[in-house]
């Protein structure tokens, strides 16, 4: 296996506003720098070396955590980007209809990127994550996220599950529900690097 080294973003920050399920109980902040910990650890035990990008529950802007990563990825060479997000489909504060795992990459995303997105989406697609909205093809989005689009390393965004979906807000907040959004990750992550 090539040297792997994954730089985990962990998005928002405790000011953020919104990004919480209705009822308060999951925050997009707090629920990812779980979530990223986690996955570190997690690749730590697999032998696969990571930061986090932002430790801190501060709100970091984009453009530093790009200049950051991409500072990061010039001292390793095969280093890849995951920055992990909760979805929503609602705007005004209440419980949605939307459920599902899904992950972007940029609209010019190197090979790389994009494979790493496929192999995201295989894990998630295993676990029944797939949620009720359909896919493309691919079973990757595109979008211009400056996480994905500005940073020099392989980059993917995974928008694990909706925050403001009932179920999909439970499972997250179960322990459960943490392991299986982490073990997906890592899973993906080493057979990107088995077969990089
Ligand atoms: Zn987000």
């Amino acid at each position: 296996m090539k040297k792997a080294f994954v730089i985990i973003d962990n998005g928002h920050g405790a000011e953020t506003p919104g990004k919480c399920s209705p009822d308060g109980q999951l925050k997009e902040w707090a629920w990812t720098r779980q979530a990223a910990k986690a996955l570190a650890a997690e690749l730590k035990r697999r032998g696969i070396g990571s930061t986090l990008l932002v430790s801190e529950a501060r709100d970091v802007p984009l453009r530093e955590r790009v200049r950051a990563a991409n500072e990061i990825s010039r001292l390793h060479d095969n280093a890849v980007l995951v920055s992990l997000h909760t979805n929503a489909s609602r705007s005004d504060g209440r419980w949605g209809d939307a459920c599902g795992w899904s992950v972007f990459t940029a609209p010019v995303a190197s090979e790389k990127s994009r494979r790493l997105a496929r192999l995201l989406y295989e894990e998630a697609c295993a676990r029944n994550l797939k949620g009720n909205r359909s896919t493309p093809a691919e079973g990757y989005w595109t979008a211009s996220l400056a996480m994905c689009r500005d940073t020099v390393c392989p980059a993917v965004l995974t928008e694990n599950l909706f925050h403001d979906h009932a179920g999909d807000a439970a499972f997250l907040l179960s322990s459960e529900g943490l392991r299986c959004i982490v073990e997906l990750h890592a899973d993906a992550i080493e057979k990107y690097y088995a077969t990089l």
